[in-house]
Order: C-alpha cells, then structure tokens, then sequence
C-alpha cells in the first residue's frame, strides 16, 4: 500500500474498512523520506517513534469509531511552527538549537484532528526567500527537476508533497510562500484569509502580512485541513473571531453564473509564454463550468513588490530584535561586554538574506526616513487594497498566473536579490489586502508544473476551494507526480 493514495477520502475510507492503518501509511512515509530525503533536503527533522506512536492512537480511534476524515493521515509541518518538545530551526543557525516549549495553534489543531505529523520540513531562513536557498540546511531540490528550485520559502513542504513523502503539509505565506512553491511543484497551495487561523507558536517574519495554510495535492484535501486549523484563538490578537464553515459541504456547488476577473496587469512581459498559455486555456475551463470571465484591472499592481519590500522588512526588523543571544537560540562563543554579545551573537547566526532584511527594515523606520518610505509604503498598500475591493464589487472570484515562470535553476537568482524578489509579483497584492488565494495546478510549461492562482474576499475560502475543486473534477493536473531520480517507488 503506498501513501500516493489520490486523496484523504480514499486514505479514510481505506483505514476504515481495515485495508491499511496509520502505521503502516505513516511507515511508508518514513521510508520514502529515508530512500529520496538526501537528494531532495525537503526534511530537516523526522521523528519516527512520535510518529509512529500518534499513529498507534489514531489507529485505536479508528478501531473504537471515533475517528474523523483526518484520523490517521500523516504529514509534515514547515519548521516555523513550534511542536512542543521538538526542535523548530525556522531553516536558521539562531533558532538551530531551539526547542519548542509548546504547541502552536496549527499543531495542536491538526493533532487534535487526528493528523500524524512525521515531522519539520526545510524552509528559507525565518520565511524570506522564494527558492529555499536561504536555508541555513541547505537548498531544497525540486522533485520534477532536481537542478531546479521548488519555489520558497515553504519549499520543503511542497518538495516532500510533490515527492509524495508525505500527503499534505502546512505552510506559510507572508508574500506567496504557499502559492508560489505550490505553482512550482503542481500542488494546491492555499493561503488563507489573514486572521483565518492563529498565527499563535507560529515564529513571525511580517506579522500583519503572515498567514498560514496548506500544500495538498488537491483542493478537497486543503478544505479538511483547513478545517481543523481554522478558527477563533484568544492567544493571537489579530485572530478572526469568525464561525468556520464546512469547506468540504460548497466543494460540489456549481459555478453556474458565477464571475471571475482577470487583471489585464497580470498578462504582461514578465509572464512566461508557456505559462500565459496555460493559464489562458484553465480560464477557459471556467466558462466551460459556466462561470463568466470579465477583464478588470489592478492599475497599482506593479507597486506590490516595491511596497512590500518595505513593509515586510520593517516588521521583520522588529520582530526579530529578540533574538538577541540571552533569552533563547543561539549565543557566541566569544566573550565581550553585552552589546558586543548582542552583535556577535547576530552577526554569526543570521544568514545574509534575513541581514540585508533587517538592515532595510531599520533603514525604513528610522526618523528622517519613516515619512518618505514606510508611510508612504502603507498609503499605497491601501491603494492596492482598494483596488482589489473595486474588482470585487464586480467579480466573485480573481483569477490569474501564480508565478512569471516556471521552476528556476538553483542558483540562477541568488546573486540578483530583484530578480528574486519579482517572483512574486502576482502573489504580494493578496498578503497585502489581507485576502484569501490559492494557487492550484493548471498544466505545463517546459515540462514543468505551472500554478493558476485564484484570489477572494475576506473569508472567502469555500468559495476559492470550491471553485478549485471542480476545475480539479474537470482535469487531472492535481494527479501528475513527478518521477524522482533514483526511482520513485
Ligand atoms: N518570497 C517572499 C519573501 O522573500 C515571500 C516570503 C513568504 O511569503 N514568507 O519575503
């Protein structure tokens, strides 16, 4: 029995008629990362026996009725959310050490539910990145290309799914870390609303701007999950208090009459033939499905990556002042007074990306330049946002390319932070606004994945899922897998 069942449904069905149990899925899982992990680094703590016993739990729930859809389904968290007794690096040298003295609300939310979490995957140092080369573990290999990269910074979530080590993970998505790895591995990567679920024991980057979700195969596995991680938390104050729907009920509602909007903005030079083609032909899907495309516009979408380059590293400068050597993490080994402490501590246990973020984001806030850029930088987020709500008032549903290309090489960016950074030139605007979007795949582009990317208002996620769910009943490109060198098993 492998874990590459299509999807959760069939995982429970099979776990209850007695045709599989959770060990033996969660075993499996174990052994594909053992046999694939040294060629894709996806992992960057596995903890079999903790694995193996929730699995026995589960399948004692299994056995005595009691179980839910998630019961006894294993997968993976990215190493940004705290697993109280385990180890969380946020893929960083400062954090190496570091373990966890509780559960985040995700964690304990998906264990409630049953889930087996087989352990911590490989993430961009503190969540900034869009390769998952900032890691101080290492570059995460893309299972459809091991020279290329599978997208940031959530990229070892979504190399272990598309690998098929594990059948889901969580993720983070700050400006696209979700979408973005998803779009490039062939997963269904959503970014919730944000406040949809508690950013509580998750480690902040940009806390007006992170948000955590799901990488699945499919947007049926994604509802569940997002079911149990969902909800009301008096520990993050930003948390919506907001009912959670069934978002496996709307899956099956039909998309008759429903509108979408394409942003003329998103079809521009920097969007790959390949991909442009292949987001044009799922549009099409749509109006098959009986939706109704119109074109709008986002006229302020090119300031999205300029802004949030000073947004996010403004946030990031504060939070991460705590990390100072005293209190938790890493401490230097070199003795000095306390503020040499301080900057030695930093200077060897930050890499260079989360560095030149930090510097940005002071630089930004400091007197005599707080007006002209992190002022202005908020007044223009607002003017995105506003953007999106005039759409809105026309269209249910935005609909365009995830990302300008498919996979890049590993290597190909890193020296050109810009060229990273436009990556994410279509996602930002969502994270921004504060809006939900998922990214899903919609076929290839030189023989690579390729992510449309659907976006909603405020607390719209049955309706992206929905939407995603019967684009995914119409075609198969949520079940191609990649055939990993070395052979998949
Ligand atoms: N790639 C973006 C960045 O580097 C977004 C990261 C994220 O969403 N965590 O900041």
């Amino acid at each position: 029995m492998s874990t590459l069942l299509p999807d959760f449904a069939e995982m429970a069905r099979a776990l209850r008629a007695g045709k599989v149990s959770s060990r033996e899925l969660t075993g499996d899982c174990l052994a594909r990362i053992k046999r694939h992990d040294s060629t894709l680094n996806s992992f960057i703590s596995v903890y079999p026996e903790q694995a193996l016993a929730a699995a026995d739990a589960a399948d004692k729930a299994i056995a005595s009725g009691s179980a839910g859809p998630l019961t006894g389904i294993p997968m993976a968290h990215k190493d940004i959310f705290c697993a109280e007794g385990t180890r969380t690096t946020v893929g960083s040298k400062m954090l190496d050490n570091f373990v966890a003295p509780y559960d985040s609300r995700v964690v304990s939310g998906l264990a409630a539910a049953g889930m087996v979490s087989v352990g911590k995957t490989n993430m961009d140092e503190f969540a900034m990145g869009s390769s998952n080369e900032t890691s101080y573990f290492g570059p995460v290999k893309n299972p459809w290309d091991l020279q290329r990269s599978p997208g940031g910074s959530s990229g070892g979530s979504a190399a272990a799914v598309a690998a098929g080590l594990v059948p889901a993970a969580t993720g983070t998505d700050t400006g696209g870390s979700i979408r973005q790895p998803a779009a490039l591995t062939g997963l269904t990567g959503l970014k919730p609303t944000y406040g949809r679920v508690s950013r509580y024991g998750m480690v902040a980057f940009a806390s007006s701007l992170d948000q955590a979700g799901t990488l699945t195969r499919s947007a049926a596995d994604a509802a569940l999950m997002l079911g149990a991680m969902a909800g009301f938390d008096e520990r993050d104050s930003t948390c919506a208090n907001v009912p959670v729907p069934d978002y496996s009920a709307t899956l099956n509602d039909s998309l008759q009459g429903k509108t979408i909007g394409v942003p003329k903005e998103f079809f521009d030079d920097g969007l790959e033939a390949g991909c442009a083609q292949a987001v044009q032909d799922a549009i099409k899907q749509y109006q098959e499905l009986g939706a109704v495309v119109k074109e709008v516009s986002l006229p302020n979408l090119a300031m999205s990556v300029p802004v949030y380059y000073i947004v996010a590293p403004a946030e990031c400068s504060s939070n991460l002042s705590r990390f100072d050597g005293v209190r938790f993490g890493y401490r230097t080994e070199s003795t000095g007074d306390l503020a040499d402490m301080y900057t030695r501590t930093r200077s060897e246990a930050f890499g260079a990306e989360v560095k030149r973020r930090i510097m940005t984001g002071a630089y930004v806030l400091s007197a005599g330049y707080y007006d002209a850029y992190y002022l202005q930088a908020q007044k223009v987020r607002q003017l995105i946002s506003d953007d999106l709500s005039h759409c809105f008032a026309e269209v249910d549903v935005i609909m365009g390319p995830t990302t300008p290309t498919p996979a890049f090489k590993l290597g190909e960016k890193m020296n050109d932070p810009v060229q990273m950074y436009l990556n994410d030139m279509y996602t930002i605007a969502a994270n921004l606004a504060g809006l939900p979007a998922i990214s899903i795949p919609c076929g290839f582009s030189q023989n690579l994945p390729v992510g449309l990317q659907l976006i909603g208002t405020q607390f719209a996620e049955g309706l992206l899922l929905n939407c995603a769910h019967q684009y995914q009943q119409a075609t198969d490109w949520h079940l191609r897998t990649p055939v990993i060198s070395g052979g998949a098993a």
